[in-house]
């Protein structure tokens, strides 16, 4: 699938740093330690109400670290999926009244101009569920083949496919990831797409690999039959097909990582005797008034909303990379008003920058960003250049392009 059009990043004088980024199973910051190729997998949206802050927030994090690892000189693989079949956009387009392959394409197209507006560095593959049913089909045969994937019956349909989550492998365990106790994820499953109630589960946590056709549902010709992927299985099919049996770092928000992140972590150690990755890193939830805000509450505060009401995409970027990126916090029309202030001085300051070599200020950039992302750091170090008389100078306006992402110059 096509994926969106790719923002100019200019390069910088002077040597990157390394970036160092926070693991959820090791729980403290840790070098990303590319192999000559950094490899990244995020969790794309399912499209059904694209693009809210939340959404804008995860990738511009992810965004951050590309634009580090290519300043340090790696070569970057990154890889994103869209979940363009899945209950909860059959859900959304039959409440609507809508054809759900319509609905995807609606929301993936508003979320392809969301990510180019907001000038994220797009995946070199963007791949729908829809395009690797078969494959998805295959992994899953494999795995009940291995005796790690099982079948329960339903009345109404053939045989679905279920992950035994006990099953024993070196390069993965339940809750490991997470660090959840079981209690919680046993919740979070209900609450997040599990069905922890089907009775004939070896596990009540066990995921949903392959879902046989119902009536009135698409479905697609396999080796399995009639059916159609679960949903963590395809983000590790599709790692798979694109990227290394060992990735750099899996990303998202921090609402996958139990359990999305956590099965999709399974799946692949079970299809290849590794972990998914060396690195999982997650995204904090950004609010707005008084609730996380999702699609289920209907408190979504959506970038193309923004947009058309008159907001410099630039200003939108700089509000979201205003707060750490692991943070959870509250969007307010504040966050934009202060952005856009900060915008319209940074660029009077960079209008006309000076041609001098960088005094030390790119690499003061750099290492601020490449502890962890810390993006509120790194606007800080610039307002307080500009509070100090210091000048812009191209160094740094460069340098405010290709890690920040924020070109001074247009507009
Ligand atoms: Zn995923």
């Amino acid at each position: 699938m096509r994926a969106w059009t790719r923002p100019a990043v200019p390069t910088i004088p002077g040597d990157g740093r390394v970036a160092r980024l926070f693991d959820s199973i090791e729980g403290r910051v840790v070098e990303t330690r590319p192999d000559g190729i950094a490899s990244i997998y995020v969790c794309g949206i399912t499209p059904y109400d694209a693009t809210h802050l939340g959404h804008a927030a995860t990738y511009l994090a992810f965004d951050t670290l590309i634009r580090l690892w290519l300043d340090a000189g790696f070569e970057v693989r990154y890889v994103q999926n869209t979940t363009d079949v899945d209950d909860p956009l059959l859900e959304r387009a039959a409440r609507d009244g809508m054809d759900w392959r319509l609905l995807a394409e609606e929301q993936t197209d508003l979320f392809r101009a969301d990510m180019e507006r907001l000038r994220v560095i797009p995946p070199d593959h963007y791949v729908a569920v829809t395009e690797v049913v078969g494959e998805v089909a295959e992994a899953v045969a494999r795995l009940e083949r291995e005796g790690v994937a099982y079948r329960v019956g339903s009345d109404e349909a053939g045989d679905d496919l279920y992950f035994d989550s006990g099953f024993h492998n070196p390069a993965w365990q339940l809750g490991a990831e997470s660090g959840l106790d079981r209690e919680t994820m046993l919740v979070l499953s209900a609450e997040r797409g599990g069905d922890p109630d089907r009775a004939g589960k070896r596990d009540p946590l066990d995921p949903l690999l392959w879902r046989a056709e119902r009536p009135g549902d698409p479905a697609w010709d396999s080796v399995l039959g009639r059916g159609r992927p679960g949903w963590h299985i395809e983000c590790s099919v599709i790692a798979l097909e694109h990227l290394p049996a060992t990735i750099t770092v899996n990303g998202g928000g921090s609402d996958l990582v139990f359990p999305h992140h956590e099965f999709s972590a399974g799946h692949s150690a079970a299809l290849t005797g590794h972990p998914l990755a060396r690195l999982y890193a997650h995204a904090g939830m950004v609010g707005y008034r008084g609730e996380k805000m999702s699609k289920s509450l209907g408190n979504l505060v959506l970038v193309s909303r923004l947009a058309s009401d008159g907001a410099d995409p630039r200003a939108i970027r700089l509000a979201l990379l205003g707060q750490h990126y692991r943070s959870d916090w509250e969007w307010t029309d504040a966050h934009l008003t202060a952005a856009d202030g900060r915008l319209a001085s940074w660029a009077a300051w960079a209008a006309a920058p000076a041609d001098l070599p960088d005094d030390g200020f790119v690499g003061e950039l750099r290492e601020t960003l490449s502890e962890d992302l810390n993006t509120p750091g790194a606007i800080d170090l610039v307002d307080a250049r500009l509070a100090a008389g210091l000048p812009a100078t191209t160094p740094i306006v460069r340098a405010i392009d290709a890690l920040l992402g924020i070109d001074l110059m247009a507009g």
